[in-house]
């Protein structure tokens, strides 16, 4: 997969995908989040309204797992349910390990064998490692039980363990078998990047479609949006800081307008279809700042995210 001539693309002891999947409600989004620490301000908009799949980005010297948080699998009584699981069949395609996160109190429902199904029939050949979870809630009489249950899905040899992602127990040594099963690779992303990635892609994209509908030659091409800082206050409030760089002062001039009338036009503009997308109140603050010739400069194309996908 890595070309052995391409110096610019390092190298990490331990690199790839990792699909979380299981039914809803197990605790795949609170563990996600355990994961990536409280550096992370993971945008969630509501599984039923949203099309995109979350990424959650875990960097350390010569490690990079990117976690991929998917829907709950469920059976879907309509098309966007259907859509949904799909979301959540593409990502065990992409995954270099899979982990299967279940609720330890009961024995496997229905839905959980469902998931079971869908992991033997996708036949990647990822890893599986089964995540018991809510063991802070456990009966110590139900554990062995239910544990042998859970285990009896997946194939015999698959590695399992108990944690609780609310708590935190559990977690790190949960982390270092996800890490191990992760082979050698490049790094996907930059390693400050922790947060969801299509999202914050798709609204500085949005904002700067909504420069390009307002402004005239002048300024397009020369624009690139850049998102600051995306974090999610309030599970209905996000606060979301972009800045727009421009290649001239004049450019600057155009897009802030006359008394910002401009900028106010364009942020309002995109603040309202950023709301659609994110199913969240949005706190937009948008900055025009010049940035001479930055189309030229690799370390700011880079930073702004026009880098060759490797995935
Ligand atoms: P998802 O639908 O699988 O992503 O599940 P969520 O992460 O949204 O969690 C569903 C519910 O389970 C939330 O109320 C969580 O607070 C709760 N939960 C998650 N992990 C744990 C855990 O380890 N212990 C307990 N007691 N509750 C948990
Ligand atoms: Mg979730």
């Amino acid at each position: 997969m890595q070309d052995p001539h391409d110096s610019s693309e390092p190298t990490l002891a331990h690199s790839g995908y990792v699909a979380v999947i299981g039914r809803p409600n197990v605790g795949k989004s609170t563990l996600m989040n355990r994961i990536i620490g409280d550096k992370i301000a993971i945008v969630s908009p509501k599984p039923q309204t949203t099309r995109l799949r979350q990424l959650g980005i875990y960097s350390q010297p010569d490690i990079q797992a990117i976690f991929i948080d998917t829907p709950g699998i469920h059976e879907p009584r309509h098309k966007l349910g259907q859509f949904m699981v799909q979301v959540a069949i593409d990502a065990l395609r992409e995954a270099d390990v899979i982990l299967f996160v279940v609720d330890m109190n009961t024995l496997p429902t229905d839905e959980d064998k469902r998931v079971a199904e869908l992991l033997n029939e996708s036949k990647t050949g990822a890893p599986v490692i089964l995540a018991l979870n809510k063991i802070d809630r456990s009966k110590p009489d139900h554990i062995m039980r239910n544990v042998e249950a859970y285990r009896k899905l997946v194939a015999e040899d698959a590695d399992w363990a108990t944690l609780s992602a609310q708590l935190g127990d559990g977690v790190p040594d949960l982390l270092t078998r996800i890490v191990g099963k992760l082979p050698a690779g490049p790094q996907f992303y930059p390693d400050d990047q922790i947060s969801d990635t299509a999202v914050r892609d798709i609204v500085a994209e949005i904002i700067r479609e909504k420069v390009l509908l307002n402004t005239k030659e002048e300024v397009p091409h020369a624009v690139a949006v850049e998102i600051e800082e995306f974090t999610e206050r309030t599970p209905k409030l996000s606060y979301v800081r972009a800045n727009i760089y421009v290649e001239r002062d004049s450019q600057k001039g155009i897009l802030v307008g006359k008394d910002g009338a401009m900028l106010k036009k364009i942020s309002t503009e995109a603040r309202i279809e950023a709301e659609a997308l994110a199913d969240t109140k949005i706190y937009l603050e948008l900055w025009v700042k010049v940035l001479k010739d930055w189309r030229t400069d690799e370390a700011v194309l880079r930073r702004l995210g026009y880098r060759i996908d490797r995935s």
